[in-house]
């Protein structure tokens, strides 16, 4: 049986006192709101400099936080990067690798993307797995053939056990920042196909069990309709998780 998940992907954004802030007013506006009990599952993902100290504010609630990223190595000479095993010591059981802004900033490719799973798979950390099509491939009509690829290269080598440890989250990248949805039909119509490519992969079960998340320019005005969808598990937020009374909208919504 699936849950509702809301996790808010603060990017590069809140320096370490406003993250704590952002944190101490989430857990306060859905204080008494039993997460757990009500099938919703709340994850923040802050930068890495806050992600300690996110961890410490929220000890006692039922939100959980994410690392936005890690690098696929275990230890050495690679200045500028964490690995599984220093996100982990922080506190931190989740990761979100394969973002877009990792791949087309960071140049992050599939092959890149299939070892930060390995990385994370072998350290035991749960998996935010996001996949998008751009604007042009959609325009060309080349989406599901995107996605699929996206997933062969970088998800689907993992054992039908590994697979529980994995979330997708599929964002359009013509969706993300830009204030465009995809409509609530694009959305489950893509959730419904990543649906079908797992369970060709596995089973029906693994693909039953798969929690997909949608992505981009998610909003209390459409949180609504997209949750509604039945292939939709919640949402992966970047620019609506920034507020405190705007993401508890967003939960207030999945409840
Ligand atoms: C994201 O970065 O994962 C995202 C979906 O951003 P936004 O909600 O701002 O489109």
């Amino acid at each position: 049986m699936r849950h509702t998940i809301i996790a808010g992907n603060w990017k590069m954004n809140l320096d370490l006192e406003e993250s704590i802030e952002l944190a101490k007013s989430i857990s306060k506006n859905i204080e008494n709101k039993e997460l757990n009990s009500n099938n919703v599952k709340v994850i923040v993902s802050p930068n890495l400099i806050a992600l300690s100290s996110v961890v410490n504010e929220l000890k006692n609630t039922e939100i959980q936080v994410s690392s936005q990223n890690i690098y696929h190595k275990e230890s050495g000479a690679y200045t500028g990067e964490v690995s599984a095993k220093m996100v982990k010591s922080a506190g931190v059981n989740t990761v979100i690798i394969g973002h877009s802004e990792r791949r087309a900033i960071f140049g992050d490719s599939d092959q890149e993307v299939k070892s930060k799973v390995n990385s994370a798979i072998s350290n035991g950390m749960d998996i935010i797995f996001c996949i998008g099509e751009t604007l042009e491939q959609r325009k060309s009509k080349k989406e599901f053939d995107i996605i699929k690829a996206q997933l062969e290269q970088g998800l689907l080598h993992l054992s039908t056990e590994q697979m529980k440890s994995i979330v997708i989250a599929y964002e359009p990248v013509w969706a993300i920042g830009t204030g465009e949805t995809a409509s609530d039909s694009q959305a489950q119509e893509m959730h419904k196909y990543i649906r079908t490519v797992i369970k060709d992969s596995y089973n029906e079960k693994t693909s039953e069990n798969t929690h997909i998340l949608y992505g981009g320019s998610v909003k209390p005005s459409n949180a609504k309709g997209l949750f509604a969808c039945s292939d939709i598990d919640g949402a992966l937020i970047g620019g609506a998780s920034l507020k405190a009374d705007v993401f508890c909208e967003i939960i207030n919504i999945a409840l």
